[in-house]
């Protein structure tokens, strides 16, 4: 019986991801209690992105972005995404393969001045990217899937993703940051916009 509930409660689950324009993207998202993180429709949640991330797939997923005005963001960057990449491009990007991350009630705690600009996407603005500045190393405290404490020190890609989810917590999206004349579909992007940065 026990077995039966926790195989449906965690069987795979893809979630639908919003689209820009949505207004809970737009919103400022609820934090979390130790107490609720541990409930199991939070746990359910934390599944159902991981797996929503996934199929994507993305880098990076925020609650917002599945419809739940709540602090949580999921976190992967899979070897297998590298692959698509140059070394010289993944040098430049500081771009290695991150855990699987589960950051509840993020904060930036620190960034550096140090801004580097790259073009990046977002799952909520499928099919577009564009050139965003964003610091090169920064630090995040947030609690982790178990409410424990934890604190990231993050540079290059894996920074950025970071500072890209912790936006959506705030209802600030890529666009907001964006170059705006550096916009591309990704299509075009993969033509003309990789040699640019
Ligand atoms: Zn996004």
């Amino acid at each position: 019986m026990c077995h039966h509930y926790l195989t449906e409660l965690f069987a795979p689950m893809k979630l639908k991801i919003l689209q820009v324009g949505n207004p809970v993207l737009r919103e400022a998202a609820k934090e979390l209690s130790p107490d609720e993180i541990h409930t199991l429709p939070v746990q359910q949640l934390i599944a159902y992105m991981t797996e929503t991330l996934r199929d994507a797939p993305g880098v990076g997923l925020a609650a917002p972005q599945v419809g739940e005005s709540l602090q949580i963001a999921v976190v992967e960057d899979r070897a297998e995404y590298l692959q698509h990449w140059r070394d010289d491009e993944l040098k430049a990007r500081e771009r290695r393969p991150v855990p699987l991350q589960v950051l509840i009630n993020p904060k930036i705690t620190a960034a550096s001045s140090e801004c580097i600009g790259f073009h990046e996407g977002c799952l909520s603005m499928a099919g577009f990217m564009g050139v965003v500045p964003r610091s090169v190393n920064v630090t995040v405290s947030c609690l982790d899937a178990t409410g424990q404490p934890k604190v990231i020190e993050a540079s290059g890609w894996f920074a950025r993703i970071l500072q890209h989810e912790i936006d959506h917590l705030q209802g600030t999206l890529c666009i907001d940051k964006m170059q705006l004349p550096t916009l591309a579909t990704v299509e075009n992007f993969q033509r003309y916009g990789r040699r640019g940065h």
